[in-house]
């Protein structure tokens, strides 16, 4: 039988009613025989995600050696979810025993992984499936990354043979036996590995939009749906902000070639979006599929004349942002310019006076230049790369917008355009763009 791996977020889980119905989108399909699941998150705007309930317990215990406080409202919203949904788990037990253990362990990462932990022990219960806990069967290696083989075997193994199973997201152990968690919404990553180690004909992804939006509908009403993606596009847009899906989630399952479906927990009913593998996608009428963005970046503009025959000039630039251990997301170059996109939050002042004493030190260069506050905006589909003055038409937009581009990088994939814009610029051009590719 076909095996569909579902994995539903913080917001499907966050009350009593919600995983009822949750329940029923479950059942309702025998083929949804992997079930992932994220601790209960907001039910209400200004509500607290459980897992940051369980980040103020970590402090707690750092402070007090215990976490009677803030364990509190943890305890709570449980023990109601297991009340309103009449389960027979002795949840009081449960929670003692969880709390005691945090107390034990002493680490952060296995305290806030016990919102999933939980989560996961309550939605076997109401199922009837078996608990698979991610403990046992989720490895990462010696440098923190996902130990794929050994997981995927234990993942299958431990799920074969079972008419339904629920994994809890959001961690695994480390090659000391410790939990440890991904980065913060990963159990999407969790869902994307349970998909691929039992081989799903497609891992759903439950949350609670109908899938991607062409941009952001806080900048723009009503953006058009995006109804089929690449995992390519995915990445891109993830990356660059579009948050509906954690951006590593794709690699479990794009070897496999896996489709990802985004549906809504709350309109079942709406179609999503699929996410396909690159050679199956089928391009839509748009050339764009998406614009994503992030602001606060800062460019080091470095420019020396002949630095392209400076043997070793690049690297000797970029062994400083190397020793300062900080990511740098673009290196847009000329022949005697190249500009350092590194994130703003990566920078306090003092690391930045580092930086540019330590370029200077190492190339001399004839200008070096540092611009703050500034916004990259991605403009992402495959459809570009076949479609004549599509960077035309972008710039042009932008022009008659009056934004003036800071920096230009075009990937050699050509399936995104990213320029640079002054924070304050960065709505405007997200309108400017969407209204030149989609609004027709
Ligand atoms: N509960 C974790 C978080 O809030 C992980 C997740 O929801 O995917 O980040």
């Amino acid at each position: 039988m076909a095996i569909k791996v579902c994995k539903f977020g913080g917001t499907s889980m966050a009350d009593a009613n919600v995983i009822a119905s949750v329940k029923k989108i479950i059942v309702s399909d025998r083929e949804r025989r992997v079930v992932v699941v994220s601790a209960p998150g907001k039910r209400y705007s200004g509500d607290k995600k459980i897992t940051d309930l369980l980040y103020a317990c970590f402090n707690e215990l750092k402070s007090t050696g215990g976490i009677q406080k803030s364990f509190a409202p943890v305890r709570a919203r449980f023990t109601g979810i297991v009340k309103q949904l009449d389960l027979k788990l002795d949840i009081g037990a449960v929670l003692d025993a969880t709390e005691k253990r945090i107390i034990e362990e002493g680490s952060i990462d296995f305290t806030a992984s016990r919102g999933e932990y939980l989560s996961a022990v309550i939605m076997a219960e109401a199922l009837g499936a078996k608990f698979v806990d991610a403990e046992n069967v989720v490895f990462f290696d010696g440098h923190g990354q996902l130990d794929g083989d050994k997981t995927y075997k234990a993942v299958s193994s431990a799920v074969a043979g079972t008419k339904r199973a629920v994994l809890p997201g959001f961690y695994g152990v480390d090659v000391h036996g410790k939990v440890k968690t991904f980065s913060r919404g990963g159990s999407d990553i969790s869902g994307a590995i349970a998909a691929r180690a039992v081989n799903a004909n497609v891992y759903e992804n439950w949350t609670d939009v109908s899938g991607f939006l062409a941009c952001d509908p806080r900048i723009v009403d009503n953006p058009e749906q995006i109804k089929s993606l690449s995992y390519k596009e995915l990445r891109e847009l993830s990356y660059m902000g579009a948050d509906v899906l954690h951006s590593e989630s794709i690699f479990p399952v794009r070897k496999a070639n896996i489709p990802i479906l985004i549906k809504n927990t709350f309109r079942p009913g709406d179609e999503g979006t699929t996410i396909v593998p690159t050679s199956r996608f089928i391009q839509s009428g748009n050339v764009v599929t998406g614009i994503a963005g992030k602001k606060n970046f800062t460019v080091i503009y470095v420019e020396k004349s002949l630095m392209n025959s400076e043997i070793g000039f690049m690297r000797k630039v970029l062994s400083v942002i190397e020793d300062e251990g900080i990511p740098l997301e673009h290196i847009p170059s000329g022949i005697d310019t190249m500009s350092l996109v590194i994130p703003g939050d990566a920078l306090d002042k003092e690391r930045l006076t580092r930086i540019t004493d330590g370029i200077k030190k190492a190339v001399e260069p004839d200008v070096l230049r540092v611009i703050e506050k500034v916004a990259l905006i991605a403009t992402v589909g495959h459809g570009m790369s076949s479609s004549v003055g599509t960077s035309a038409r972008l710039f042009k937009a932008m022009a008659e917008a009056g934004i003036n581009v800071k920096m230009i990088d075009q990937g050699t994939s050509e399936l995104n355009v990213v320029v640079g814009v002054k924070d304050d610029d960065y709505e405007s051009c997200i309108k400017a763009i969407y209204k030149e590719f989609f609004k027709k």
